[in-house]
């Protein structure tokens, strides 16, 4: 049977207003796995009233941190002894391979334990400004913290963002992507079982223009945090200039693998691979642009192509399996379209190119991994973002070319440089104009680390200690230990 999905404000399940239904599919082959809600611009407001009143009640914000932790840590059990289930969820609903998913949900019960832990430490500063003058900088959380999410890691990127508002006290209304919410609404049936009062966290379903425009655009909305595409990331921060809300964008990548001619080629194309095809490509962080030494170029061409076209395509439940679905119909016309450009542009396609229709693949968006050779730097699979399995393999001449040729796009979010000469590599990752980088690794990642990128690629940073300040204010209280009139006036 269908499941029917419901809207979560304050603290009860609730049918939207709006007969229409968005159908959830399985994109490995098509089958609706659930119908979901497009909640009205109504019940968005409704829900974002929800978390301002329960914020304001303190029913949450005013907890101990170690109440707090408390409740975060019943979360992040409950999940683990759900991960079986949210890893299925996650594969059946995104695409991607079950090994991925199960990574996804397990990094997303380390993100709750992480923030738990967080909520011991001391949290501001006191020093003595003046004689009898004690300066306090505390930290206070926003209010209510509107989360938008994306479709390439529904589970994850949901868990980054509400981790880290809940730790800081904030209220939340989270919006997974319209065609990804399985995944957001079990983490969000195991909330309502944990102790976290009612209205803290409330969940909506339905379209960006309506559910996302209306949280970002919300006076009560304190802070958004977005994860997503660019040109929709300029559009919330428009949308966020009514009331000045403080916002945190994570978006997209184009970005540069570097691979010099002195680098341990087996580990290099292992890494290029891995860059590109985790995830079908469907990773903002991905190396989509691998750039290859002069010298080396036609040995790693050659390398790189008998490997990738060695990758086991097939759906994300299947034993053996290693790249999963594309997420969408519109999302893989999208990709194809990007493969016909680079054709028409003169790129050489020295493997895949088409959408695969066999061995139990054929009512499912698969795409064989596909490489481009021979391209340069104007042309559009080159400068922009595919979401794909689709990698663009650059020469370079030598490290001054390297670098500018990397740093020659708009985006700014990752990169990687592979070379065993350690000075040179890290002269390279120094200038790699990239907020996520790696020597002599792609895609290792950690969530002690701040996550984000440069130049439109986004504002702000995700995870770590550096995420606690985008759900913050800073107070600062100043003390006065001998009171006595100033006579500033005398
Ligand atoms: P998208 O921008 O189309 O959608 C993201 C979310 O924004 C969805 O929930 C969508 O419903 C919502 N949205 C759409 N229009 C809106 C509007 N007008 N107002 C408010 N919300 C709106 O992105 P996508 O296609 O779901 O995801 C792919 C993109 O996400 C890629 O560009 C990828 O690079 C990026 N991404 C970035 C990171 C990162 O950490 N930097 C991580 C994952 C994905």
């Amino acid at each position: 049977m269908t499941k029917e999905l419901k809207l979560y404000i304050n603290g009860e399940w609730v049918d939207s207003s709006n007969p229409e239904t968005q159908d959830i599919l399985n994109p490995a082959n098509q089958e609706v796995i659930a119908k979901a809600p497009k909640a009205t611009k109504e019940e968005t407001e409704e829900a974002i009233k929800a978390a301002k009143a329960a914020f304001e009640s303190g029913v949450w914000a005013g907890r101990t941190p170690q109440e707090r932790a408390k409740v975060l840590l019943q979360i992040a059990d409950k999940m683990e002894e759900n991960l079986e289930e949210l890893a299925d969820l996650e594969t059946m609903n995104n695409g991607k391979t079950k090994r991925e998913a199960l990574s996804d949900a397990e990094e997303s019960v380390n993100t709750f334990r992480y923030y738990a832990a967080l909520l011991n430490n001391p949290n501001g500063v006191t020093y003595e400004a003046a004689e009898d003058i004690q300066t306090m900088i505390v930290k206070e959380p926003m209010g209510v913290a509107g989360l938008i999410v994306p479709w390439n890691f529904p589970l994850l990127m949901s868990v980054w963002k509400i981790a880290p508002a809940l730790a800081t006290g904030n209220s939340i209304v989270l919006k997974p992507a319209e065609i990804t919410p399985m995944t957001a609404v079990k983490v969000f049936e195991l909330i309502d079982e944990s102790d976290l009062p009612k209205g803290v966290a409330n969940l909506l379903m339905g379209s960006g223009s309506v559910v996302g425009q209306t949280i970002a655009e919300s006076h009560d909305v304190d802070v958004v945090s977005f994860t997503g595409s660019t040109g929709v990331g300029r559009g919330i921060m428009q949308a966020a200039t009514g009331n000045l809300k403080k916002v945190n964008l994570e978006l997209g990548g184009k970005s540069p693998n570097i691979i010099f001619e002195d680098a341990d080629l087996e580990t290099a194309v292992d890494y290029a691979l891995f860059g590109i095809f985790m995830g079908s490509g469907q990773v903002c962080s991905s190396g989509s642009r691998v750039l290859v030494q002069d010298s080396i170029y036609d040995e790693f061409v050659e390398k790189y192509v008998a490997r990738a076209k060695d990758i086991k395509v097939g759906p994300g439940n299947a034993e053996g399996s290693q790249m999963g679905a594309i997420v969408s119909g519109k999302h893989m016309e999208s990709i194809l379209e990007y493969i016909k450009i680079g054709k028409e542009e003169g790129a050489n396609l020295a493997l895949g190119g088409s959408r695969i229709e066999r061995n139990g693949m054929e009512k499912g968006f698969f795409i064989e991994p596909t490489v481009f050779t021979n391209v340069s730097s104007d042309m559009r699979i080159v400068r922009e973002e595919i979401f794909g399995p689709v990698v663009a393999i650059q020469r370079f001449k030598d490290e001054e070319e390297a670098i500018r040729v990397a740093n020659d796009t708009e985006f700014g979010l990752a990169g990687a440089v592979f070379s065993k000469d350690h000075n040179k590599a890290m002269r390279v990752i120094k200038k790699v104009r990239a907020g996520i980088t790696w020597v002599n690794a792609y895609h290792l990642t950690n969530v002690q680390a701040p996550w984000g990128g440069y130049k439109t690629s986004g504002i702000g940073r995700s995870i770590s200690t550096n995420a606690l300040e985008e759900y913050q204010e800073t107070k600062q209280i100043n003390i006065n230990m001998d009171p006595k009139p100033i006579q500033f006036f005398d």
